[in-house]
């Protein structure tokens, strides 16, 4: 009788986001045994499969090309294939390629099955000791300080644990639009997660702040903050801070005049003329 042929899978394969160590001894069967991998960066995967001695074909799959690749590895998978995906740290599909194929596949009726490992977020809230029970994973928040500002401002009510990813450059500016939209609340900034200068400072947002004012951020960063006390989701919200004492709350809390003005008049639609304008008048005014 002839053997039946094995049926076509997509697994979805987490690596380290930082130490070797942490891939699974699943990860590195799955990646062994599959007939291709599909790699957010080949360049990266690369080095990891060449530390664990693994020399299965490997393929891109990344951001620019992730609708048409995907239509090719759905092909793939639907004969007879197996395929696994990874991402260059963590889990695929979180904050990295991966989902329009995972959904590709579950349309198409394939076989998805997960390979679970490290992920950052999960590592970050876990150390942080804010409420684990429930939470709510926000990515990276826009770039821009405006967008930055409204998207805090619409979860300034959330009472989960509230966990987001950040860029080391922008670590500062996110820090102070939080302490000024989100409060004072407990915090921590988890830095480097399973590397060398792993570090977890936990505290206040403005001590979180204070420390990186100090100690320039360097690395990758999880933002964890402590969500709404609760039925502070019901209450108004305050109301609209004017930007000279916006300016004053962050000098109070550390930042330079400069930064200061800097910050308030992108997150205001303002000019910094404007604002140092209004910020000379109330020095002004408390000088009287
Ligand atoms: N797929 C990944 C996962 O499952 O965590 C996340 C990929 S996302 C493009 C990269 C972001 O994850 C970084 O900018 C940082 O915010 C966070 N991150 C990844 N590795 C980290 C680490 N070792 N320590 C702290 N944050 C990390």
């Amino acid at each position: 009788m002839a053997l039946m042929e094995q049926p076509g899978v997509l697994y979805v394969v987490a690596t380290p986001i930082g130490n070797l160590e942490d891939i699974t001894l699943r990860a590195l069967r799955i990646l062994r045994e599959v007939h291709l991998i599909a790699a957010e960066d080949t360049r990266v995967t690369r080095k990891l499969l060449a530390h664990c001695d693994i020399h299965t074909p490997l393929t891109s799959y990344h951001r620019h090309t992730e609708a048409r690749k995907a239509a090719w590895l759905v092909e793939q998978v639907a004969s007879g294939r197996r395929v696994a995906l990874v991402s260059d740290a963590g889990m695929p599909g979180i904050s990295d390629p991966g989902h329009e194929l995972i959904a590709a596949c579950v349309a198409a009726g394939l076989d998805v099955v997960a390979v679970p490992g490290p992920s950052a977020v999960i590592t970050a809230l876990v150390v942080s000791g804010l409420p684990t029970r429930r939470f709510a994973f926000e990515g990276f928040l826009p770039r821009v300080a405006g967008e930055r500002r409204q998207h805090l401002e619409a979860l300034r009510g959330e009472e989960r644990t509230l966990v987001f990813y950040e860029a080391p450059s922008r670590v500062l500016a996110t820090l102070e639009a939080m302490a000024s939209v989100l409060g004072d609340r407990p915090m921590a900034a988890a830095r480097e997660l399973t590397k060398k200068f792993e570090e977890v400072v936990r505290g206040r947002v403005s001590e979180v702040l204070a420390h990186f004012r100090a100690h320039r951020p360097q690395g990758e960063f999880v933002l964890v903050v402590a969500g709404a006390e609760p039925g502070e989701a019901n209450a108004p919200p305050p109301p609209a801070e004017a930007p000279e004492e916006a300016v004053a709350a962050l000098v109070a809390a550390g930042s330079s005049e400069r930064d200061a003005i800097r910050t308030v008049a992108a997150e205001h639609h303002l000019s910094r003329k404007e604002v140092y304008a209004a910020w000379l008048e109330r020095k002004r005014r408390a000088d009287e």
